[in-house]
């Protein structure tokens, strides 16, 4: 009733007088709150009608931003790293597995155990008995002490390599590779299951038989050879 008669004496009085040829909501649902706030966070409104375009935006956007650096790395290299796994190729869960790895969140047991959520930070692995962490995890566990041409850096990082085909082949495999052991711990830790090296390798390669067949798909069968050197791994798979 008190609305009522308020909106009648405003409206009797010409007070706050709105527009009605256009809707009004007088509250704001929170979708449009939060527009509001991102809008004031990033000074858009400083933009002109003109330059509001996709990419315009979006560098506006970023132009106060900072680059966090990976671990061991320099501001040149994190950035390079960053812009590599914005723009990589990777298939969604394999570019999440490298994200949180390089940010240090994927969920191993050190992670838990820090935060109250296992009893112990012991990796799994028969015969192992170190902290699980993600260098562990994809670096110094018992399972790929056989690897001693390829350096920490590589494997975590994927950089080091100057020639482009082979630095993304790299990249691709290394998303692979981290994938499959990721998703062999998590069978071992939760379904008690041991995955043998030889089944790893399949897995890894039948991920990669996938980026093989993606780029036979967008240039032809010679040119994906040339990349990826199928004929040389193919009797590999099982
Ligand atoms: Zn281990």
């Amino acid at each position: 009733m008190i609305q009522y008669m308020g909106g009648w004496l405003f409206r009797r009085w010409g007070w706050q007088a709105r527009e009605l040829n256009r809707p009004v909501h007088f509250v704001v649902p929170k979708f449009y709150l939060c527009l509001q706030e991102f809008r004031e966070t990033y000074e858009l409104e400083k933009l002109g009608v003109e330059e509001k375009n996709k990419k315009v935006v979006k560098e506006w956007i970023r132009r106060n931003e900072c680059v966090s650096n990976a671990d061991g790395l320099n501001s040149d290299n994190s950035l390079r790293l960053w812009k590599k796994l914005q723009k990589s190729e990777l298939a969604k869960r394999q570019r999440d597995v490298v994200w949180m790895s390089l940010h240090k969140c994927l969920p191993t047991r050190e992670f838990l155990w820090k935060r109250g959520l296992c009893r112990a930070a012991v990796c799994q692995v028969e015969g192992c008995g170190d902290t699980e962490t993600v260098e562990h995890l994809f670096w110094g566990c018992v399972e790929l002490c056989g690897l001693e041409t390829v350096t920490w850096g590589t494997i975590m990082f994927g950089l080091g390599v100057a020639d482009k085909v082979k630095s993304r082949v790299l990249w691709l495999l290394l998303g692979c590779i981290k994938e499959i052991l990721w998703d062999v711990r998590n069978l071992l830790i939760f379904k008690n299951q041991v995955i043998g090296k030889e089944m790893c390798l399949n897995m890894i390669l039948g991920k990669l038989y996938v980026y093989y067949l993606r780029d036979v798909y967008r240039s032809n069968a010679t040119d994906a050879e040339g990349i990826w050197k199928y004929k040389k791994w193919r009797f590999l798979i099982k």
